[in-house]
């Protein structure tokens, strides 16, 4: 993403705590609260500009969505647009997903977004891949063994991705290599979606949902005895 330097944008969110919550840490267990409804909660992380998670709350009212973005410069292009057109289940968060375990609670999110994550081609920054394990076990934590959906048009991060989940022990329930051309119906586009699809890239898609081992192992015991 090309950035802008936006000279208001730190302002402009600080002035602005009922779209952007301040002290993220300080709502764990209790997101529902700045929310109109208690309803389902879902994240994108690495929202950007916002554009996907903004229809996906005027399309689904019935669902509550937290972005979350660890740059002003980027953010602020979704606050805009939430300031002109206000949505009641729509909210952001400006904080890096390192601490995401420290912002939710066990089973306080049920879907995590992940759309055209940077892809840190370099196999030294593999751990800032948001599909990273180290990531993984935190989204694995904050479901309580929630599922992740992913859209890209990098091919490398797409492989890396589904080696990084296979080997967590993750299962797929949906894979398209060309997205836009496939039978899946309802499709939001990203920002980036739309640049690089406009460019000719296919767009890859996954769902995938974490196991419990534990319980399944449990469950199989049970019926040995
Ligand atoms: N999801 C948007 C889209 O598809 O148009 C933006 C994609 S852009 C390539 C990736 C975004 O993820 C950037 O805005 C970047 O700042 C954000 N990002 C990357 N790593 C992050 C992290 N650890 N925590 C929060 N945001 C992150």
């Amino acid at each position: 993403m090309r950035l802008r330097n936006v000279p208001h944008a730190k302002e402009t969110i600080n002035n602005n705590p009922h779209y952007v919550i301040p002290e993220p840490k300080d709502h764990r267990g209790s997101w529902q609260q700045i929310f109109e409804k208690n309803q389902p909660l879902h994240i994108e992380v690495g929202m950007g500009r916002g554009r996907f998670l903004y229809g996906m709350a005027q399309a689904n009212p019935q669902i509550n969505y937290l972005g979350i973005e660890k740059m002003d410069s980027v953010l602020i292009n979704a606050l805009e647009r939430l300031m002109k057109n206000p949505l009641p289940n729509l909210r952001l968060v400006r904080v890096d997903a390192e601490q995401l375990d420290e912002m939710f609670a066990r089973g306080e999110v049920d879907l995590v977004y992940l759309n055209f994550s940077d892809p840190w081609p370099k196999k030294k920054h593999a751990k800032r891949r948001l599909t990273h394990e180290n990531f993984l076990k935190q989204y694995e934590t904050i479901t309580d063994f929630g599922a992740i959906h992913f859209k890209t048009d990098n091919r490398s991060l797409f492989e890396y991705s589904l080696m990084s989940m296979a080997n967590y022990g993750m299962k797929y329930d949906f894979m398209s290599l060309d997205l836009h051309n496939s039978e899946y119906e309802g499709n939001i586009m990203t920002e980036y979606e739309a640049r690089f699809s406009k460019k000719g890239h296919p767009i890859y898609r996954l769902e995938a949902h974490f196991v419990n081992q534990v319980q399944i192992c449990q469950t199989m015991l049970c019926e040995e005895e």
